[in-house]
Formats: C-alpha cells, structure tokens, sequence
C-alpha cells in the first residue's frame, strides 16, 4: 500500500511503499478516507516536534483521520462503519492513563502519538486499531471527519478552562482567539453561538481569505501589529475568555493582562524554547488580584471526540466549505503542506469510498 512518510534525515514527506499492515487479534483494518493537515504537521516536517518510531528510518504522518472499517475482526464495528482514531498510543500495553480513558493527561514517558511521535500515523491506504480508539461517526460527516480530531483539541481546552471557573458563576460574554490558522478559526466558528463579543488576533493584511472568515462568523479582528496582546484590553476590553492558537510563545505572558478580572486563557500553542524579558511582578499580580487563570492543554480523549461529532455536524456548511482551501490525492500531496496566505485547511485524500 502506499503511505505519506517523513525519512529519518528528510526536510519533506514522500510517498513510500508499505506492506497493507495485518490487524491483530482484536484489532479493527481500517481503509483511510481523508487525513488532515495542521500546524503540528509542518512542525514535524521542520523537524522541530515529534519523534520517529523506534528503530524505524520513516514516521508515517497524519493524526487527523476519517476512514472506513474494512476488517472489523470481532472489534464490534462492521464493514462499511465511518470511523475517526484517537492519536495517544499507549508504548509498552498500557498504563492508567488509558485504563482511564485519559491518555490526553498521560506525561510524554506514558504515551506515543500516531503520526507524531513515537507511532505511525493514518497518511497511508489502511491502518489498524483497537476499537476503544476509535469513534464512529455519522457516514454524512465523513467528507469532513478529519476536522473531528482538531475540534475534539478545543472541546477538551474549553472543557479545563471551564472547570477553572467552575467554583462561581460564569458567564463568558467575551472572548479573544489567539490566531487565525485553522485551529484558531474552527475554535471561532465554536464560539460563536456562546459568546456575544468575539474577537480573532492575527498579523496580516485585508484582503485576506481568514479575515473573510473573521468577519462572516461576526467576530472583530485585532491586528497583533497594531494592539499587542497585552494592550488588548485598552483598545477593546478585557476578555473573559483566552485562547491562544498562535505557538508564539509571549502570548503565554501576555494572555495574561488581556484578561477581564475572573478571566481564563487556555494556551494550545506549542513553541520551541524563547528566551524574553517579563515583567513577572505584574505578571503574578495580575493572576491573583483578578482572579485569573491560565491552563495548558494538549491532546483529547475520546469523549471529547464524541463530543466534537456533535460540533462538527452543527458548524455551517459555508464555514467548513471556506475553511478548507483544498483537498489533494497522494499524488499531489505537496499541494495539502503549502504554507501561505491562500491555504487555510488542507487534507490528503487516500480513498474515496
Ligand atoms: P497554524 O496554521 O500555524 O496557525 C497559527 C496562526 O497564528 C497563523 O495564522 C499565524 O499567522 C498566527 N500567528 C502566529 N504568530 C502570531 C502573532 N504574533 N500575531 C498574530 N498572529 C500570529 O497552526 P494551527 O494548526 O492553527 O495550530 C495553532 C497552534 O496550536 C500551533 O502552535 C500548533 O502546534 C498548536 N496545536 C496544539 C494542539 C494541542 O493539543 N495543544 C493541537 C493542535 C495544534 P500567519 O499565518 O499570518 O503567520
Ligand atoms: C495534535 C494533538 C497532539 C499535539 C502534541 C496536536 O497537533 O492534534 O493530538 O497531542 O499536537 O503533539
Ligand atoms: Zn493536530
């Protein structure tokens, strides 16, 4: 079968040949429809995030998968169900963690990330899978079932910032995202029917295929250029709610002063090390006299998938249909790794049924 992999050494991924992989006892084949692109993905590609598998020269990338069951191998699925996989692995059987069904809590010794770190991923024509990772979902969401995992990653961020406010009443009537990338915009899309005022932080020019999103979704773009994050309260107001979708570190600092007194900013980015100045007496002092909080989240577990199933049928079909600017076969998957101001969300389609 054919894979989409990056070679230990490679600055690019290419396609490879690979034995069709055999489903262990209790294992699910799975025929992979679509797997989508993100941040994450050029990050690794840069070499600047993940891992390859031990002892192997390619990791197969991908982690945002929509495929069909073609073997369910007494897995309780049948032939012909639409599924989307989980992407934490546990490396040595198994631990609490995923006895728990909370891998996404799991610290780095206790986990591998199919197309990430440490396992394959789902760019290649079949993959197998226990069934407790993976979802099943409605055969009509499967066009955009990739964009279940990237959902699942805010329902899960959405879900701590909750519950670091859920000692008082709160009622977030303001929000900012941080970023305009496609996390940053499905998180928009997200909040638009929750948040009164919303706001979407970027650093480009009109016209600009994000910033229409910006706008139909009825949200009010900051231009980090001219209001840095910690200014964000004099020009607009402070926010209620924060997140931060850019992987540019000093909005951790700074996510911070844009907040209302009672506010919470959820930080996904993933930086590398960045060494800067911080006032960190204001920093402290904002955090305790405002009762604020900040909290980092990574990764989601399958109830948040279950949860993103819902989200995702719920978001317009113009949003998804702007969202992503394009979806390529294998034989012009370099087109799904452009990075530039026209493409916003791409997948790599390996199957179309
Ligand atoms: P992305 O497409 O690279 O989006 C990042 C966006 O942030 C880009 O649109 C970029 O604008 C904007 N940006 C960067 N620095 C900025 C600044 N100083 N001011 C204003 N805008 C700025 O990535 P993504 O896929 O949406 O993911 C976003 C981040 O979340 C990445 O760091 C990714 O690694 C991380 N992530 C984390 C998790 C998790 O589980 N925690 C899950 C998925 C992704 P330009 O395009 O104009 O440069
Ligand atoms: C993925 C998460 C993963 C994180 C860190 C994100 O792009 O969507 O599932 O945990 O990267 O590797
Ligand atoms: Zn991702």
């Amino acid at each position: 079968m054919r894979a989409l992999a990056l070679r230990r050494g490679a600055e690019t991924a290419a396609v490879v040949e690979k034995p069709r992989p055999e489903p262990a006892a209790g294992e699910a084949l799975v025929r992979t429809l679509r797997v989508g692109v993100d941040g994450t993905d050029h990050e690794i590609l840069a070499g600047e995030h993940g891992g390859f598998p031990a002892g192997e020269d390619h990791l197969v990338v991908g982690h945002e998968a929509v495929g069909v069951v073609a073997e369910p191998n007494r897995t309780g699925f049948e032939t012909g169900d639409v599924v989307v996989p989980t992407v934490r692995r546990p490396p040595n059987g198994g631990n609490n963690y995923f006895q728990r069904g909370e891998p996404d809590m799991a610290p780095p010794s206790a986990y591998h990330e199919r197309g990430i770190d440490g396992a394959h991923g789902f760019a290649a024509e079949y993959f197998t899978s226990r069934p407790e990772f993976l979802v099943e979902i409605p055969p009509a969401l499967a066009p955009f079932g990739y964009l279940i995992e990237p959902i699942s990653i805010t329902e899960k961020a959405l879900e701590l910032a909750r519950a670091s406010r859920s000692s008082f009443e709160w009622s977030p009537a303001s929000a900012i995202v941080l970023g305009n990338g496609s996390l940053g915009l499905t998180t928009l899309a997200m909040l638009v029917d929750e948040i009164d005022r919303l706001y979407c932080l970027g650093r480009r020019d009109r016209p600009d295929p994000t910033l229409d999103i910006v706008d139909e979704l009825g949200a009010t773009y900051v231009d980090s250029r001219e209001t840095p994050v910690a200014e964000i309260p004099s020009a607009h107001e402070g926010m209620d709610l924060v997140y931060e979708a850019t992987g540019y570190a000093k909005h951790g600092v700074e996510s911070v002063h844009a907040l209302a007194h009672n506010g919470v900013a959820a930080l996904l980015g993933v930086p590398r090390s960045w060494s800067f100045e911080v006032d960190g007496g204001a920093f402290h002092e904002q955090l305790v006299m405002g009762n604020r909080a900040l909290v980092g989240s990574v990764n989601a577990n399958a109830r948040h998938f279950r949860r993103a199933v819902d989200t995702l049928a719920g978001l317009p079909a113009w949003f998804l249909d702007e969202l992503v600017t394009g979806v390529y076969g294998l034989d012009e998957f370099e087109r799904a790794f452009t990075d530039d101001d026209s493409t916003i969300k791409t997948a790599v389609e390996l199957s179309t049924r």
